[in-house]
This record gives structure tokens, sequence and C-alpha cells, in this order.
């Protein structure tokens, strides 16, 4: 595997086909099993790992970020990456840049309500690798199911020749989303944090019970939220899959995704409800505890 710093060095890299793993660093299963995904059906493996300024509001969560590139170097390298893309932000953000990607409608619910100017951050850095890399697939996790749907408009509307290959969340044993900031969660609040997935799941237990309409849904998740548990919820809300419209019954693929925050960490989960198969996609599960806590 070849590490390197700037757009040419990575274009002189790559072959026929491409495959983009765009990561903000501090690999998990989650990122590697997009890297497995990319490494199965295209011939390079690009990832990129860039913790964007843009795409954060709080400059205190920016800095308290968690990085580790040695470790994610040998992390991406094992899972089948060809080139890691670690570019520093005048790489990115040359100076004197005007150019920010907005995507609306899109943007405009959930996390583009609680986190003002974030997705104008992830459409642009996307846009930005994408023109870079010129990648034929780019892969991205269903967990952030919004950010999913705003990078496929994107695309779309950019016209960008890309494929957008959205992947199943990989969940600890005990249920939590996978994220890198699950390292920052307190002893105490792991607990409470199992809340986000159960309200999920029980939405799609109805869900695969025959209901359609958004607002049982959406109540029943809520029902299910421990009020003792100490989290904050920002909000609980489903969303058409394909470009996060507003929907009231679930007629296509939707995704109910719930944000809350718990002591000093904000966590996101989603589900994916898919009427075509009358299943509810709950990701899938690693068997033991995840490599952020210093596993094999
Ligand atoms: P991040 O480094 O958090 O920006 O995430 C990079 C990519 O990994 C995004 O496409 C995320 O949706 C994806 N991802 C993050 N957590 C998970 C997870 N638990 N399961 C699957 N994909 C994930």
């Amino acid at each position: 595997m070849n590490t390197v710093a700037t757009f040419d060095q990575v274009r002189e890299l790559v072959g026929a086909s491409v495959g983009l793993v765009p990561t903000m660093g501090f690999f998990h299963e989650g990122h590697l099993s997009l890297i497995e995904a990319a490494r199965r059906s295209t011939e390079t493996v690009v990832v990129s790992i860039f913790v964007n300024p843009l795409q954060f509001g709080d400059s205190a969560d920016l800095a308290a970020y968690p990085r580790d590139v040695g470790r994610d170097a040998v992390l991406a390298g094992s899972s089948g990456a060809d080139v890691l893309f670690i570019p520093d932000v005048d790489t990115m953000y040359p100076k004197g840049s005007r150019t920010i990607v907005t995507v609306e409608g899109a943007s405009a619910s959930m996390e583009g309500a609680y986190r003002p100017g974030h997705f104008a951050g992830v459409a642009t850095v996307v846009a930005k690798l994408f023109a870079g890399i010129q990648p034929d697939v780019a892969y991205f996790g269903r967990k952030d199911a919004q950010q999913l749907a705003v990078v496929r408009t994107m695309a779309a509307d950019l016209s960008f020749p890309v494929e957008i290959d959205g992947l199943p969340i990989v969940r600890e044993p005990d249920g939590l989303a996978l994220s890198s900031r699950n390292v920052h969660l307190a002893r105490e609040d792991r607990a409470s944090a199992l809340n986000l997935h159960n309200a999920l799941f029980a939405a799609g237990d109805a869900f695969e019970a025959g209901e359609r309409s958004v607002n049982a849904l959406l109540e029943i998740a809520r029902a299910t939220i421990d009020v003792g548990a100490g989290i904050d919820i920002n909000y609980i809300e489903a969303a058409d899959a394909s470009d996060a419209s507003t929907v009231d019954r679930i007629d296509g693929p939707v995704f109910v995704a719930i944000a809350a925050r718990i002591g000093n960490v904000r966590l996101i989960d989603s589900i994916l409800l898919d009427p075509a198969t009358e299943r509810a996609d709950r990701g899938t599960y690693i068997d033991n505890p995840s490599i952020l806590y210093g596993g094999a």
C-alpha cells in the first residue's frame, strides 16, 4: 500500500476501475467493511482520511475528534487498500477557495437542522474527492443515512460518473452502532447509548409486523426511550432514503434516524425500512469487542 498526499500522486497509482472509501479515520470494523467491499469489486482501492474542518460547526468537536493515522494505515493495508490518501487542509482547500457545494432539500432536516453548514461541508469535500480522484464506485455507510442521500443527490446533480454504494451498518456485540466517537463514551453512559438502536429496532419490528404509517412508527420508537437514562434526544425522524425528503407512509425505501447527546458525546444511528422486502435492515454485528478499544 502507498500513502500519498496529493491528487496527482493518487492518479498516478490507480488502475482501470477505482473504488473510493472517504473517511475521517480512526478506523473501526464499519470502515473496514467499506474497504473490504471496495476490494471485492474494484481494481484499485483508494481510502481517504481527512478530518474535514468545513463540516464541523464546533471547533472543540473538531479538535477532540479521535485520530491515529499510523494505526489506520496498518488496518487499511490489511483490509485491502492500495492507496491511502491523507491530504492536508491546503490540498483540499487551496488558498482562496470560494466554492461551496450546497444540496438543497436533502440537507435541511435532521442533522442539517442540528448542525448548520454540516452537509455543505460534507458535499463540498466529497465533490472535491470525486473530482480529484475520479472513482468509478464510492462506498458509504448507511449509518449516516441522510449523508448518503445528500451524497447521492450531489453526485447526480453534478453529473459525476460515479456509482454510490451504501453498505449496512456494523454494530458492536451489544447493538451500539460503531462510531469513532464511541471511544469517548463514559462507562456509565454506554448503557444509555443502547437506547438509540433499541428505539430504531422497535420501529423496525412494527414495520415488519405491517405498520406503514410514519407517525405510528415514530411514536413506537419514541415510547421505548428510557426517560431516566439521561440522554438528550435531538430527533427521531424518518425520510425517503434516496433524497431525505419527508414521507408520511412507507411506500418505498425509508430510513428512520435518531440523534442524541449522551454525556459529552453526540451519536447517530439509523435503520432502513424497505416495503419491497418487508424487512427492516438492522445491519450486521461484530462478535468481539471492537478494534476501537485496542483489541487485535
Ligand atoms: P467517518 O469516518 O465517520 O466519516 O465515516 C466514514 C464512512 O464510514 C461513512 O460512509 C460512514 O457512514 C461509514 N461508517 C461509519 N460508521 C459505520 C458503521 N458503524 N457501519 C458502517 N459504516 C459506517
